[in-house]
């Protein structure tokens, strides 16, 4: 489980957020979703490490993750832009990982081509990413944050950046891998139907709070304030 205890965080004057409280399940898929410019990648970034925070405390699976360097918390993070390194193979971005934790080329070899059949990319190994459509990037994004097998995904507007076609097939993609792995997953995004259709949960934030939490049923039918009502789409 991933568990946020009272996580605040400033940039100079600015409060970025304040009060984050939330528990997320053993393999529950939770979306935090909200407008931009409320914090959602400042979050995402402090629990994968990136970004210190200010207050607060980090748990994973009853283990205290709050001042570990990235690589040491069990967290794998894919982001918007893919961030692959263009000089490198699909099979050394993805491996590049477990060569930074310096696993044994045979057992390094074995998991990066588990982890891209997983991903559907196997024959596809090895190209370099400008070889590569932006659904196929973010594929290899996502097979170089799991090969570590990280205890908690983190995914910030994977999506955001692919044509509507691709874009509701990864959703399917993204899903069927996470339950298949039970992976714990906090997934960011501000287009509030992708939220509904893919969630366990939904963390609605707004200007650095989580406004309320729930299924998307619940946020849909009993939103509990006029900013979540506005943000469930109720006066579109
Ligand atoms: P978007 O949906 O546009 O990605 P977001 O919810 O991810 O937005 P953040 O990127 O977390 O929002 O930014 C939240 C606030 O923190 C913004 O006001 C932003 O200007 C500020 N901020 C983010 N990073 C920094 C930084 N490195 N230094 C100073 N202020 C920052
Ligand atoms: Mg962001």
């Amino acid at each position: 489980y991933l568990r946020l205890e009272s996580l605040a965080k400033r940039f100079g004057e600015t409060q970025v957020f304040s009060q984050i409280d939330a528990l997320i399940a053993k393999g529950e898929f939770v979306t935090l979703l909200g407008p931009s410019g409320c914090g959602k990648s400042t979050l995402l970034r402090a629990i994968a490490g990136l970004n210190s925070i200010d207050e607060g405390r980090i748990v994973v699976d009853g283990e205290e993750i709050t001042a570990l360097p990235p690589q040491q918390r069990g967290v794998g993070m894919v982001f918007q832009h893919y961030a692959l390194f263009p000089n490198m193979r699909v099979t050394d971005n993805v491996a590049f990982g477990l060569a930074m934790q310096k696993v044994p080329q045979e057992e390094r070899r074995r998991r990066v081509d588990e982890v891209l059949r997983l991903v559907e990319l196997r024959e596809h190994a090895d190209k370099f990413p400008h070889q590569l459509s932006g659904g196929q990037c973010q594929r290899v994004a996502l097979a170089r944050a799991l090969v570590v097998e990280p205890r908690i995904l983190l995914m910030d507007e994977p999506l955001s950046a692919l044509d509507a076609r691709i874009r509701r097939h990864l959703r399917q993609q993204l899903r069927d891998i996470q339950k298949t792995l039970g992976l714990t997953t906090l997934f960011v995004t501000h287009d509030q139907e992708e939220a509904l259709l893919m969630s366990d949960r939904i963390f609605l934030m707004h200007d650095g709070r989580i406004l309320q939490q729930g299924d998307a049923e619940a946020l849909y039918t009993r939103p509990r304030s006029h900013q979540a009502a506005g943000f469930m789409g109720h006066y579109n």
